[in-house]
């Protein structure tokens, strides 16, 4: 197969949108199993988890609500260093089960960075989903209850990841070849 060319650099197919709806569907039963009294806020982090996230909400067939957040880091920054944060107010935090819904979790720091900001706002409970986790990377411990696939170290394209603004509409999931 054709190797998918963005910016000059290269990335060959790690997974076809029919797995990826396979698993979605996996880890919508399981969410739903734990949540479907609980009305949660499912929040999303802007840009990569947008594509994830229309997916798995209509794996849900129970009252929840969908907020959105977006980390900015300034370009060319180490992975997790992030400076700015777009949240919810706190009224739409406080009180609430909420659920994070990633693309990816690399070195685990932007979703802790993210976890101390919303604890602030008085949640009732934070747990994580997150499509791709890449375990050998992780700086610190996050405990991510629900994943969807454990990935090597490959810069991944594909299903809302981007490289520098290119390939988030790919149906599926691409690496890059080094
Ligand atoms: P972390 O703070 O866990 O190191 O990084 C998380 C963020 O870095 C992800 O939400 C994503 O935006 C970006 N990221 C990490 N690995 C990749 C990757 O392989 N491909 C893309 N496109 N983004 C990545
Ligand atoms: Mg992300």
């Amino acid at each position: 197969m054709e190797p998918v060319i963005l910016h000059n650099r290269r990335f060959e197919l790690m997974l076809t949108a029919e797995e990826i709806s396979g698993r979605i569907r996996q880890m919508g039963a399981e969410i739903s199993a734990s949540y479907a009294s609980k009305n949660p806020v499912l929040l999303c982090v802007l840009k990569g988890a947008f594509v994830f996230t229309a997916d798995l909400i209509r794996q849900f067939h129970f009252p929840c609500e969908v907020m959105f957040v977006q980390l900015q880091s300034y370009s060319g920054s180490r992975s997790g260093g992030k400076v700015h944060m777009h949240l919810p107010l706190s009224g739409q935090i406080s009180g609430r089960h909420i659920i994070i819904l990633e693309d990816i979790a690399e070195t685990g720091l932007s979703l802790i960075h993210l976890i101390a900001e919303l604890e602030k706002l008085n949640p009732l409970s934070i747990q994580i989903a997150s499509l791709l986790v890449k375990p050998s990377m992780m700086q610190q411990p996050v405990d991510i209850r629900f994943r969807g696939f454990e990935i090597g170290e490959a810069f991944v394209v594909g299903y809302g990841l981007d490289y520098d603004g290119l390939g988030r509409n790919l149906p599926d999931l691409y690496a890059e070849i080094t």
